[in-house]
């Protein structure tokens, strides 16, 4: 399978939430720099938006390298941010109305919430972008709370972030596509 890997936001440009002397940007990189090996290494073909910070803070091109590419699914990484610092869990998205989305989006909420770091926030819709212009069935993940104390600590960690992929990796082709 053809996998594009985006992970969310851009680096010091534009790092998204941050919390804890921690960005956004680093830990989706962090987390999409391990899956992309997990998957190659199940022999699936893998794209990243992007290996490292970038400047460009857009969200098309993001699609663009999916679709150009021809993949087959698109899996892009974010981590979710609240006021309420008790706020955790992992909530994965599809675009409205993707059955197929939806489909990829229940297989790999399932296995994260299978991972037991975190609370199931479920599976949910949202018109974000990187959903909306991608070709392909495509979800985003918030893996976990940037904010969250006991989030945080699963999220910054090397263990924490292969506990991630490799649930990431478990689920993919489980899925009824
Ligand atoms: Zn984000």
């Amino acid at each position: 399978m053809k996998i594009c890997i985006d992970p969310g936001h851009s680096g010091p440009v534009e790092p998204g939430a941050c919390a804890g002397g921690f960005t956004e940007a680093a830990i989706n990189l962090a987390i999409g720099l391990v899956l992309g090996e997990l998957l190659r290494g199940k022999g699936h073909e893998v794209i990243l938006t992007r290996s490292g910070d970038i400047e460009d803070d857009g969200l098309a091109f993001r699609a663009d390298i999916a679709n150009e590419a021809g993949a087959d699914i698109f899996i892009s990484v974010h981590c979710n941010a609240a006021e309420r610092l008790e706020a955790r869990g992992v909530e994965t998205y599809h675009y409205p109305g993707s059955a197929e989305g939806l489909c990829l989006a229940q297989a790999i909420q399932a296995a994260l919430c299978q991972g037991g770091y975190t609370l199931d926030r479920g599976v949910k819709e949202a018109d974000f972008a990187v959903l909306r212009l991608t070709d392909m069935p495509a979800v985003l993940i918030e893996c976990g709370f940037i904010t969250s104390e006991a989030d945080r600590e699963v999220l910054i960690s090397e263990a924490g972030q292969r506990l991630i992929a490799e649930a990431i990796v478990s689920s993919i082709g489980t899925e009824s596509l």
